[in-house]
Order: C-alpha cells, then sequence, then structure tokens
C-alpha cells in the first residue's frame, strides 16, 4: 500500500470539497475492523475512494471491498487512485446509483458502511441488513448531520435528510437484533452490532 500517494489522494479530495471520511471517525472504525478482519465490505458513496482504501488495510486474507458510486467522474478519479496506491485488487467499485444497485446484489457482507445520499439511510439500512453475515457491522455516517438531527430544527431545505436520519437512528435503536451506539466523532457515525 502506497502510503505516500494515499495521503496526497487526502489532501486532494479536501482541496475539492470533497466530503471524505473525517480522521476521528476513521480512527473508531480503524479500532473496530482491526478486531473484525472482514473478508467482505460494501460501502455505499465511494467518492473518490478514500475510505475504501483506508478499509482495505483491515481485510483479511483475500478480503474484498464493493463500492458504489453513482458520479461517473467520481468513479474514474476512484479507479485510478485505487491503481495509484496499489489496492485494485481488493477494491471493486460499482458504478450506479445505489437505489437500483443494491437490491440486484446477492451477496453476503461482514461490515457495511452507509455513506451516500442521507434521504436513503433508511432503505440503505433495509439493503444492508439483507446483505449481513451474521455478527456483522453497519456503520453510518453523518448520521447526526451537523447538529439537525439532534435539534429541532425542521425548517431548513435539508428537511427530508434530517427526517430520514432521524428514521434511521429510530430504526437501529429498536431493533432487539443489533445493539447501536451513536458517536459524536466527525458528523457523528452510528455503530450497529448485528
Ligand atoms: N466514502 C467516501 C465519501 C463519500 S461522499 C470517503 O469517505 O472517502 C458521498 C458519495 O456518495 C458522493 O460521491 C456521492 O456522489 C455518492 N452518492 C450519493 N448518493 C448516492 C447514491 N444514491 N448512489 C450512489 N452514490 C451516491
Ligand atoms: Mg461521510
Amino acid at each position: 500500500m502506497n502510503e505516500v500517494e494515499l495521503k496526497k489522494i487526502k489532501e486532494k479530495a479536501l482541496e475539492d470539497h470533497i466530503p471524505i471520511i473525517m480522521d476521528d471517525t476513521l480512527e473508531v472504525i480503524d479500532e473496530i475492523l482491526k478486531e473484525a478482519k472482514p473478508k467482505a465490505i460494501l460501502e455505499i458513496g465511494t467518492a473518490v475512494g478514500y475510505s475504501a482504501m483506508c478499509f482495505s488495510r483491515y481485510l483479511a486474507e483475500d478480503g474484498k471491498i464493493d463500492t458504489i458510486e453513482r458520479e461517473h467522474d467520481r468513479v474514474e478519479e476512484a479507479k485510478i487512485n485505487i491503481q495509484k496506491v496499489g489496492v485494485a485488487d481488493k477494491i471493486n467499485i460499482i458504478e450506479g446509483d445505489a437505489v437500483e444497485i443494491l437490491p440486484t446484489l446477492d451477496k453476503k457482507y461482514d461490515v457495511v458502511f452507509i455513506d451516500a445520499a442521507k434521504g436513503k439511510y433508511p432503505f440503505f439500512l433495509e439493503q444492508a441488513k439483507r446483505m449481513l453475515n451474521k455478527n456483522g457491522i453497519i456503520f453510518a455516517d453523518n448520521i447526526l448531520y451537523k447538529g439537525y438531527v439532534m435539534s429541532d430544527y425542521n425548517k431548513h431545505k435539508q428537511r427530508t435528510a434530517v427526517r430520514n436520519l432521524r428514521e434511521y437512528i429510530k430504526e437501529v435503536t429498536e431493533d432487539e437484533t443489533c445493539t447501536t451506539e451513536i458517536l459524536e466523532v466527525g458528523d457523528g457515525l452510528a455503530i450497529s452490532r448485528f
């Protein structure tokens, strides 16, 4: 794994205002993945591949990441990035809208990382649960969305996103088949262990 290239990609993504995973969020996930050593990870929202490349360090031998991105230019950039970093054999980028792609997937995953359209989180959760292995973990990034989710803020133009993030939290906290933590790292991280 080419750490120098990875660092350059991170810096360029930040310059380009691409919302890559925040350092404190990544630290929390790193610790959990180190322990879990997943064989299969599903990521929803690749952007330029930064988080997928970071997660690839903790894959079990022959482990793979499938990651979905709908913006063509980002898919192209992510493909170049995974080559540069030397992890192209571990990361499979799927181009398309996750709302359409997910129902067509018929695989099992140990870890799912949800990091795309906030208005679709309840749907992503339903699909993630369908494909999750026993003892699997679902992470949802940006779950507190700049504090809007836990405030009484509801006149914002992003109210659909906020409503759906609240719905996600409600579902995972009421689900008796998992235990959930909501952490105030980065933009908020939900961790649900099944
Ligand atoms: N996980 C990345 C950041 C992802 S940013 C990292 O931490 O490095 C969110 C990405 O999700 C954006 O690139 C956006 O284009 C993509 N996205 C949003 N909604 C989507 C959808 N419905 N299907 C696929 N990709 C989506
Ligand atoms: Mg995010």
